[in-house]
């Protein structure tokens, strides 16, 4: 672990014993994976095992009431890869854990076209369209991941809604039901990438800075906590819990504190 994640981990555990000795309202803690590969498949089913045993799990989307006596968690994945389907849905499906997947769909049945979020996943390959249809519908939700999974501030209107339009038309074609979640490649976004999302229908955007969500909140814009197989359980316990919450709080204070150039 680098020093600079030592210091994460040990604020996360400071952050975490403060919320349990205060008792805060309920919060909803949205977990992100990219790739399950085999080798991890074991750990994951283990971090599944452990969700079903001690969070209240629900979907990214939920609005409704939360647990006031266990973590509210829901699980995502972006980039919907094969080996989420062949290494996390056997766990998923034997812990009845639900799930929800962002597809990229200029890149199905291919390799990334894009610089990759996290260096493991370079032998990773997007799921076919016959894959993400087959995938049982009572337990994978599917999202947009756009067509192409670029860095939608760098785009202008136009190229940001076709993005956002021609991902929607794609999966709704395929699925056959509305898609109206969608989660920003890299989390990539600002206030007029979240309107030109809303305004292409989308009721969820989710982003990649840990956020505690409070029940009933109806907000466009949602966080999530990055998850990853190889999180050791303590860890990955903190995260459920929603231990790095304070992450974007200390980042804005960051960006305040330095003069600008
Ligand atoms: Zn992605």
């Amino acid at each position: 672990m680098s020093l600079k994640s030592g210091v994460k981990s040990a604020i996360a555990v400071a952050w975490d014993a403060g919320s349990r000795l205060s008792r805060p309202a309920p919060k909803l803690t949205i977990l992100y994976y990219h790739a399950v590969p085999a080798a991890q498949a074991a750990a994951f089913d283990t971090q599944m095992a452990y969700l079903k045993r001690t969070a209240n799990i629900v979907a990214p989307d939920h609005t409704g009431p939360l647990a006031i006596d266990r973590p509210n968690v829901a699980v995502t994945f972006d980039d919907a890869f094969r080996s989420v389907r062949e290494n996390a849905l056997p766990a998923l499906a034997r812990h009845g854990v639900p799930a929800t997947i962002y597809v990229p769909t200029g890149n199905l049945g291919r390799q990334p076209g894009w610089r990759m979020e996290t260096s493991g996943d370079r032998d990773e390959v997007v799921m076919t369209a016959e894959e993400i249809a087959a995938l049982p519908s009572d337990l994978i939700a599917i999202g947009s991941h756009t067509v192409s999974h670029p860095h939608l501030t760098k785009l202008s209107d136009e190229e940001v809604g076709e993005q956002f339009g021609a991902s929607r038309a794609a999966l709704e074609g395929l699925l056959g039901r509305t898609i109206d979640t969608l989660a920003f490649p890299y989390g990539d976004h600002d206030a007029r990438v979240v309107e030109l999302a809303r305004q292409a229908g989308y009721r969820f955007v989710y982003t990649v800075a840990p956020q505690a969500i409070a029940a009933g909140d109806t907000a466009t814009s949602r966080g999530r906590t990055g998850a990853d197989p190889g999180d050791a359980p303590g860890l990955f316990a903190l995260k459920t819990r929603g231990a790095f919450d304070w992450m974007p709080m200390a980042s804005s204070l960051k960006r305040r504190l330095r003069p600008r150039s």
